[in-house]
């Protein structure tokens, strides 16, 4: 019967853990143990719509208080540069999965000239604008499902920090020298300081360092080097002037990776992932120079290691975030993962009565797993047809990429279009990413199928209208500078 929780590590992933855990468990003793001279990592700055649901539904966080105090901007997805078409949007919305009734076919089989305009979500990111104008005139946050944020690391950490402990959550600064074993796992952590923590349940939370479930359990770590292979990200960026803030992320092909962009209110945010293996760190780094002149000061180099452990809960430990596991952020996915892993880690305990089974610890292995390998083979998807610039590192993506999972979606998808009725037979349950983020992408890179679709002249003209009418709303809708503005003046209403 766990009584008590331990997390090793203060970063998102602790952090996050420990209010999810608050939340299934009002009256347990939770303590974060963390070492401010390692530090966090510093980075996972942009989000999906499951981060800010998190605050929101889990926590209950107003609106007034997550915006003053963690200063999110909105984004509403990703303007991918990215395989043959100039752009193309990657939104939390259904632009493609979804078909009008006055039409037979989903929007994916329109798209063949242009993917602009199929929902008021991508055209307003078009439009450089992030949400819509509402009956009244004012900014309409109904929409806030399909929102995602960007939010400064270090701002992020604190707030969540601020958030633990007003929920009683219990703090010790403290370096773990040493890992006591005993019958269940872990016994006790021992610090610098001398102390000895002991608890009935430990959550890893340590980052990359995995202390108690990699070093101290030595679980396998399983690697995705034959579908992922970056491994380095070269991390700048520059104080915001005259920029518009985009309300998405933008990532963009780069000669041995991607690069990703995250608008910040104040700062515009740069990081190249390369392959090491492609590009040595000074040729990154005077690529992500030459490609981002105003970057101000040293970039960093962050190395990282593509995979996960094995099992990620072991006797009575359980890691959570980048002690789990690792996937490059392409789709800026971790933060999400963490606060699945975490929701499923309060479930089962609270299914178990706080006395966790072998079984119930088996099924959260495979959930939690899964979600580590179908965010992999999405991930790969990008890589092995984005056709945008030939370098050895491209040529390889498209020759040796292994697809995974992903494979029988996208030769569904080259046989039938871009369909989505075999959405329960193709896809992972519970997936991060449906039906939808694979059309997304598989038509945004033009991946070829064979069965185009010939729209009447009656078709074409209500797609037309379709798309006009998208373009036209978010014509109207305001932009992230003008959100912002707004939800800081008095009497600013969220509904
Ligand atoms: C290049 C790059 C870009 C990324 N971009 C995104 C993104 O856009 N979106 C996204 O969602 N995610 C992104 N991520 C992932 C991001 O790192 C995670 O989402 C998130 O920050 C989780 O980190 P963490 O809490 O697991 O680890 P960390 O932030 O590293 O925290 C580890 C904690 O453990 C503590 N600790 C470790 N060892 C010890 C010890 N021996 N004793 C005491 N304390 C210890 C540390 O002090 C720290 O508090 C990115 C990652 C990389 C590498």
């Amino acid at each position: 019967m766990i009584k008590n929780i331990l997390i090793l590590g203060a970063g998102s992933a602790g952090l996050i853990a420990a209010l999810s855990l608050r939340r299934f468990f009002p009256q347990m003793p939770i303590r974060v143990v963390r070492s401010k001279d390692i530090g966090v990592i510093g980075v996972g700055e942009g989000t999906t719509f499951t981060f800010p649901q998190f605050l929101f539904n889990d926590l209950k966080l107003s609106p007034e208080e997550v915006y003053a105090h963690a200063q999110p901007t909105w984004k509403l997805g990703i303007r991918f540069l990215w395989g043959p078409r100039a752009e193309f949007f990657y939104t939390f919305s259904k632009q493609f999965n979804f078909r009008r009734l006055d039409l037979p076919k989903p929007n994916g089989f329109y798209c063949d000239e242009g993917v602009e305009n199929l929902d008021v979500v991508s055209a307003m990111m078009r439009q450089h604008r992030a949400l819509p104008r509402g009956k009244n005139g004012l900014p309409d946050f109904a929409q806030h499902q399909f929102l995602a944020f960007h939010i400064e690391n270090e701002r992020l950490v604190e707030f969540l920090e601020g958030c633990a402990r007003t929920r009683g959550i219990e703090f010790t600064d403290g370096t773990v020298r040493e890992v006591e074993r005993g019958a269940e796992g872990v016994a006790a952590l021992l610090l610098e300081s001398g102390e000895r923590l002991g608890a009935d349940l430990f959550v890893d939370c340590s980052g990359f360092r995995s202390e108690l479930l990699g070093r101290t359990l030595a679980e396998p770590f399983r690697s995705f080097d034959r579908s992922l292979f970056c491994d380095r990200a070269v991390i700048g960026g520059w104080p915001r002037t005259d920029e518009i803030i985009e309300p998405y992320t933008t990532a963009e092909t780069m000669e041995a990776g991607w690069c990703w962009r995250i608008e910040h209110e104040r700062w515009i945010n740069r990081g190249y992932v390369y392959a090491s293996h492609f590009l040595s760190d000074d040729a990154a780094l005077a690529e992500f120079r030459r490609k981002n002149p105003k970057v101000a000061g040293e970039p960093r180099v962050v190395k990282f290691r593509t995979g996960r452990y094995e099992r990620l809960w072991v006797n009575n430990v359980v890691a959570i975030g980048n002690a789990s596991g690792f996937v490059e952020p392409l789709e800026a996915t971790a933060l999400g993962v963490i606060v699945n892993q975490s929701r499923w880690l309060g479930q089962c305990l609270r299914e178990n009565s706080l006395a966790p089974t072998p079984g119930m610890r088996a099924i959260y292995n495979r959930v939690a797993g899964d979600s580590w390998e179908e965010t992999r083979d999405f991930i790969a998807l990008h890589y092995a047809f984005n056709t945008r610039i030939e370098t050895p590192f491209w040529r390889t993506c498209q020759a040796e990429t292994d697809l995974g999972k992903a494979r029988g979606i996208v030769e569904f998808y080259q046989e039938n279009g871009p369909t989505s009725v075999a959405e329960p037979l193709l896809l992972r349950h519970p997936s991060a990413f449906g039906m939808e983020g694979y059309l997304a992408m598989l038509v945004g890179m033009r991946v070829p199928h064979q069965k185009p679709h010939q729209a009447a002249v009656t078709e074409r003209e209500i797609w037309r209208n379709h798309t006009q009418l998208c373009k036209t709303v978010a014509k109207s809708a305001f932009t992230v500078r003008e959100g912002l503005d707004y939800i800081r003046q008095p009497g600013a209403r969220w509904s």
